[in-house]
């Protein structure tokens, strides 16, 4: 079942050889079928915040399994939903999942934030904030449970419309991290400007970073200037336990990887957090 979570298994459709416009339509309807259906479902990978020593949060990552197609990762379908404006729907459904878990998890006395990945297309929508708002009251969650994730080249796609909503989310109390860093354009004109109070470093600067003298430089100059602009930072892509070491050396705030635990169904992360917890104490 596991299997099933892990993006990294091979998957039944392949892009390069199916993306035919017509061949798009089809994944695309057969998605929002998906939807309605319980097809799609998110897999919850844990955040370790390393000064409080447990997990505080999980990110949620949509899993679509389709019975014709397979499992299908994210990066095979978000792109184009992205295209197509079926990335509303996806969002629209993710936010109220991500809501009601997270109002179950506190329902059993696991305190958590659940963070939710946005797209470009989803920072061009003026009713987002109010839908978010929405399902939080719907759960209610308190301010600062729900949390949004943003990468910075969905920000600059179209930057004064993308900084609407995201202004919107913020003078909500909803709390925002961009993803991804370093991998876009990481202007610090921009970082300034923008109502975050995170940044997650790229897993590709990570995943290596105990071989790599260039990546060390790159991670904890990244930390540092995220401390002095007042951001927290995240590391993602952490898989060995000399990266952990090091994060913690640059005074890294949260690490998140497959070393501390792969995404997850809903009921297998609450076991895992549950069982961290014990152990931390
Ligand atoms: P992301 O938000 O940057 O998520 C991190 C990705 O890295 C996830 O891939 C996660 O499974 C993977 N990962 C986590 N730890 C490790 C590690 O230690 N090593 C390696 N090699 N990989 C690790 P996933 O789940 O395939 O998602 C890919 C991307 O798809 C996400 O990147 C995000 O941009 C997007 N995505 C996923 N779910 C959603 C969603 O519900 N909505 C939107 N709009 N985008 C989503
Ligand atoms: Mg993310
Ligand atoms: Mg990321
Ligand atoms: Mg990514």
């Amino acid at each position: 079942d596991l299997a099933r979570h892990d993006p990294t298994r091979s998957a039944a459709f392949d892009p390069e050889k199916d993306s035919t416009a017509k061949e798009r339509l089809s994944l695309m309807s057969a998605l929002r079928h998906g939807i309605e259906h319980g097809e799609v479902t998110f897999a919850y990978q844990p955040k370790y915040d390393l000064r409080a020593g447990r997990v505080t949060a999980v990110e949620a990552l949509v899993r679509w399994i389709s019975p014709e197609r397979g499992f299908i990762p994210p990066d095979d379908f978000i792109p184009m939903a992205e295209k197509t404006g079926d990335i509303r729907h996806l969002t629209r459904w993710g936010i109220n999942e991500a809501a009601a878990q997270c109002a179950a998890w506190r329902k059993k006395g696991c305190m958590l934030t659940v963070s939710v990945n946005l797209s470009a297309s989803d920072l061009m929508n003026p009713d987002l904030p109010a839908e978010a708002l929405r399902a939080q009251k719907e759960y209610d969650l308190p301010t600062g449970a729900l949390h949004f994730e943003v990468t910075e080249s969905a920000i600059m796609q179209d930057m004064d419309r993308a900084l609407e909503v995201l202004s919107g989310l913020f003078s909500m109390g909803f709390p925002m991290s961009i993803d991804d860093y370093g991998t876009g354009y990481s202007s610090l004109s921009y970082l300034k400007r923008l109502p975050v109070g995170e940044l997650k470093i790229d897993k590709s600067f990570v995943l290596k970073l105990a071989q790599s003298e260039e990546d060390q430089i790159l991670v904890r100059s990244t930390v540092d200037l995220a401390h002095n602009l007042g951001l927290k930072v995240t590391a993602e892509g952490v898989e060995d336990e000399a990266s952990v070491d090091l994060l913690k050396r640059y005074g890294c705030d949260v690490i998140q990887g497959y070393h501390i635990a792969r995404p997850m169904p809903a009921d297998e992360a609450l076991d895992f957090i549950m069982r961290s917890r014990v152990s931390a104490e």
